[in-house]
């Protein structure tokens, strides 16, 4: 078959047509991705990773279009993934922690990827979406399931704050990622508070529901500092200096962290406060399987009416040039959506 995807290199995207075999191996996938969503780590590889041919694309939902002989999902079902393709065999995998899978292949990382008219997967690497799910919601699973990831690992790492209903959560960054984290945090009766400094994400997280304080204010008032027991760093430095060397003022004594967010530079957080506090850290990588089949099992209402406020905008296949242009403005957009194929 004749398909099409695009190839980011050298700066810029080049649309590609490749030669892709209808040959599916029986525990095997062949999948047509339908619409997929420009993640902030997708501006991290672009920069990190300049010398390689990367096909983006790993929030995505897409149909089967032939499946394995051993398969039990068939064509036309809706599916979607983790990034981490994980092999179900290793070490890792067996502990349930396919994110740290020794045998991983990146989906959006390298040259397979959701930017992309079809692609081969196993089938235990994917999850299954409900039927007549509308596309607009089955592409957001993926990022959820980061939110949900991030306060599982938070409550796992602070099981003696768990009970009090009292616990006070700081998550910094407002992008969808912190979003996400809100909700779970939500989702599991902590008092969240969301820490944003761009005004539209600010007003964003406010329309949905969350206590949102700008992070400037809390810079220059003592009082506002050392107020929270736990902390989620979803800010990251793909748009700037990230949150993470503010962490520190936030925390109470021994306070936990988890850092989702990822820093191409020097984060500046300093060991010595976070010694002196106590404190708990935790670094996110990815999420395991498990965790985005919880999402699609149990967060499918949030989804559904979140997803007019966090999908801002709409693009075609053709338009990839602007998209990932226009995600750089981070006043106006939150995720920006493509249309691969219908
Ligand atoms: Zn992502
Ligand atoms: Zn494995």
């Amino acid at each position: 078959m004749k398909e099409s995807k695009y190839i980011y290199s050298n700066g810029s995207f080049k649309k590609s047509d490749f030669e892709l075999s209808n040959d599916v191996n029986p525990n095997e996938l062949l999948v047509r991705p339908l619409r997929m969503l420009i993640c902030a780590s997708d501006l991290h590889h672009m920069k990190a990773h300049a010398d390689i041919d990367l096909t983006l694309g790993h929030e995505y939902v897409a149909r089967v279009e032939k499946a394995g002989s051993e398969c039990s999902l068939k064509t036309g079902d809706l599916v979607t993934s983790t990034a981490c393709l994980h092999c179900g065999e290793c070490e890792q995998c067996k502990l349930g922690m396919t994110n740290y899978c020794e045998n991983r292949e990146w989906l959006g990382f390298n040259d397979k990827g959701a930017l992309s008219t079809a692609f081969k997967i196993k089938e235990h690497q994917v999850v299954k979406l409900p039927e007549g799910l509308a596309l607009k919601e089955a592409v957001i699973y993926e990022v959820a399931s980061i939110g949900y990831e991030a306060v599982r690992l938070l409550l796992e790492i602070s099981n003696d704050k768990i009970s009090n209903k009292q616990t006070k959560v700081a998550i910094t960054g407002a992008g969808p990622v912190g979003l996400f984290c809100a909700l779970a945090a939500k989702k599991k009766n902590l008092d969240v508070t969301v820490i944003e400094k761009i005004p539209a994400r600010i007003k964003r997280a406010a329309e949905l529901g969350f206590n949102c304080l700008p992070l400037q204010t809390i810079l220059m008032d003592r009082s506002l500092q050392h107020q929270y027991d736990m902390i989620i760093d979803a800010s990251g430095d793909a748009d700037g200096k990230g949150a993470l060397s503010f962490v520190p003022h936030l925390g109470k004594l021994r306070f936990n962290l988890v850092i989702v967010g990822k820093y191409l530079k020097e984060p500046g957080l300093e060991l010595t406060k976070l010694n002196n506090f106590g404190a708990t850290m935790k670094f996110m990588r990815g999420t395991p399987i498990s965790s985005l089949q919880a999402v699609v099992d149990e967060w499918a209402e949030d989804i559904s009416s979140w997803s007019q406020k966090i999908i801002t905008s709409e693009y075609d296949f053709s338009e990839i040039e602007k998209a990932y242009s226009d995600v750089l403005d981070l006043n106006s957009s939150c995720k920006l959506m493509i249309k691969v194929q219908d």
